[in-house]
């Protein structure tokens, strides 16, 4: 009701009408306005008045008036140039532009968008292949570990019944040799009787014959001890002892290859532990052989599958260790990078632990590591570096080596201030390691 009666919204085109003076039909040039509240252009009321005769009037309501007398409008002039100014044509053209490159910009914002949305649908979908691909493999590792303990406890069950029934066989053949001999005893008994009933009408001549009796051997000894101590045992510690063969994978019991050694670097006789020394190892001249860098490899190289080592670094103030490309410069200085065939991590100052990428990238560590935990995915390209007291991971490269890498290690300078430590490889569970 209210907005059928309400008059419409005054338009552009309506300020230019009421803008508009009655005489000449265009925009007011200096409006003046009359007693009578109506405005003329100054030139156009003036032009009037001395052109026409007789009484002094407002040419567009006709009130007279004693002289010929009007006001500046400052008000409507003002608005008068703001309605000239809106309706040049360089203020329209200029509008215009403005008006489609708003447009433009709008669409081309509604565009990024739209394709934002497109991009975030992809990376929804991304991680939901993802999430589900790792929830297999995760559900596949420790299916393998559960199978692992399921073969085991049938194992240790089948065993223990085998046993069991081995004991119950033995206490029922006993039993059985007994129940015979009193068959045969008894059958004694009675041919006795019967003797000794003949012997009241007559005269016994002599005993009676009996049956030989089988001797019964004693009873078999049951040791419960010993029966029982096999599975009294600290099982899930027995059980997780043996996980280790099983797993996969496993831990790699490692060597150092001691052709590869730096001159600079002593190895231990059973090659797990290497340490830095002040004099130069008497050496053979080799390919294998570091001679810039203190660096040394395993003698294990992998070019497939998984594997998962471990290394003793204790609080050595200054390490580097990771894989290294079979094909790398050996008698060269070289910056480890992926790019030179090294995924390494690197530790200098006791805590300033980085990854060796060019330029090298800090890490943050809230603690000090003194075992390394090194897993490298051959066919994910992969190398991982945990904690391993704890197995929380302190870096991953995802764009890992192709072809045969062996596991890597600097036991670096440190200086003549401290007493070298060394770097050891770790074997779970102890293993011996032939040559
Ligand atoms: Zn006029
Ligand atoms: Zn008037």
């Amino acid at each position: 009701m209210a907005s059928a009666a309400s008059a419409p919204p005054a338009t552009k085109g309506s300020l230019r009408e009421d803008l508009t003076c009655a005489i000449c039909c265009d925009l007011f040039h200096e409006p003046v306005m009359l007693a009578c509240m109506h405005h003329f252009c100054k030139p156009c009321i003036s032009r009037y008045w001395r052109t026409t005769h007789g009484p002094v009037t407002c040419p567009q309501c006709r009130r007279e008036f004693s002289c010929r007398q009007f006001q500046t409008n400052f008000l409507v002039a003002a608005m008068v140039e703001k309605v000239r100014a809106t309706s040049s044509h360089t203020y329209i053209k200029n509008l215009e532009k403005q008006l489609r490159e708003s447009l433009d910009n709008q669409r081309l914002r509604t565009e990024e968008h739209v394709s934002s949305i497109r991009r975030g649908k992809d990376t929804m979908e991304t991680i939901k292949r993802l999430g589900a691909d790792l929830q297999a493999r995760v559900k596949g590792e420790f299916r393998a570990l559960h199978q692992i303990l399921h073969d085991e406890e049938t194992c240790i069950l089948e065993q223990l019944r085998r046993e069991q029934e081995e004991e119950l066989e033995k206490v029922q053949r006993h039993l059985e040799a007994l129940k015979l001999a009193i068959k045969e005893l008894g059958e004694n008994v009675t041919v006795l009787q019967q003797a000794s009933a003949v012997t009241e009408s007559m005269v016994l001549a002599e005993l009676p014959q009996l049956r030989p009796c089988a001797t019964v051997n004693a009873a078999p000894e049951f040791d419960a001890n010993a029966f029982s101590s096999k599975y009294m045992a600290p099982l899930q510690y027995i059980t997780w002892r043996k996980m280790f063969q099983s797993l996969k994978p496993g831990p790699s019991p490692l060597s150092f290859d001691v052709d590869t050694a730096h001159p600079s670097i002593k190895v231990s006789s059973d090659k797990t532990v290497a340490v830095e020394c002040d004099t130069m190892t008497r050496h053979v001249d080799n390919d294998k052989r570091f001679l810039q860098c203190v660096n040394i490899l395993a003698t294990q190289g992998f070019h497939s599958g998984r594997h998962y080592w471990e290394v003793d670094v204790g609080s050595k103030p200054k390490w580097d260790l990771g894989v290294a490309s079979e094909s790398i410069d050996r008698h060269a200085r070289i910056k480890l990078s992926p790019e030179t065939g090294f995924w390494a991590l690197r530790l200098r100052n006791r805590n300033e632990y980085s990854v060796c990428t060019q330029p090298c990238t800090r890490l943050q560590l809230g603690s000090c590591p003194e075992r390394i935990g090194v897993f490298l995915d051959c066919e994910d390209r992969r190398v991982s570096f945990y904690d391993a007291d704890d197995m929380s991971l302190l870096y991953s490269f995802a764009n890992g080596p192709r072809g045969k890498v062996f596991p890597f290690f600097s036991p670096c300078i440190s200086g003549n201030s401290q007493e070298p430590q060394p770097i050891k490889l770790l074997h779970y569970p102890p293993v011996a390691l032939s040559g």
